[in-house]
């Protein structure tokens, strides 16, 4: 086995779980430590326009909508994006999907929506923290670019 190599369980435990592994303060890394637009805009220090909230997520309105609904959906767990989701956030994942489709019924979108996860710089990511977008009230075209 190569040395330095990580354990696939280690893999799949959380970002901050994983740096408690190796010893160091979560507290010191989290998404606010960093100055996360996202984790501002959960606590409300950064206004937002609220669609759906519970206690693992937030949804709120997109401040540049490219559908006539546009509306993110991100954990309150900081996460920078889909890739640091290991197997401990199944549940949560899971979660995020059923409020995206749950708002989605809330805002009759009963002809269709595109639920989109940008993922890393060739997805075409600007916030790192881990967001749905839910678009509709128009009919979307296929393939994005
Ligand atoms: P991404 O490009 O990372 O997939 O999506 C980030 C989204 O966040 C973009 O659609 C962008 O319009 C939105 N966004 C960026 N800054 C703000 C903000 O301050 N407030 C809100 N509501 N949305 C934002
Ligand atoms: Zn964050």
């Amino acid at each position: 086995m190569q040395s330095g190599r990580i354990e696939p369980q280690a893999q799949h435990r959380s970002p901050l779980a994983r740096l408690e592994t190796m010893g160091l303060d979560p507290g010191v890394y989290t998404g606010h430590a960093m100055g996360c637009l996202f984790c501002k805009i959960v606590d409300k220090q950064i206004p937002s326009t609220a669609v759906y909230e519970d206690e693992l997520a937030y949804a709120f309105a997109d401040i540049n909508p490219k559908a006539p609904v546009h509306i993110l959906i991100v954990p309150r767990e900081h996460f920078d994006s889909l890739s640091e989701a290991g197997k401990d956030e199944q549940e949560l994942l899971g979660h995020l999907l059923w409020a995206a489709a749950e708002i989605a019924r809330e805002k009759n979108l009963a002809n269709g929506y595109r639920i989109v996860v940008n993922t890393g710089a060739d997805g075409g990511q600007t916030v790192d923290h881990l967001h749905l977008h839910l678009l509709g009230g128009r009919a979307l075209t296929w393939p994005p670019g």
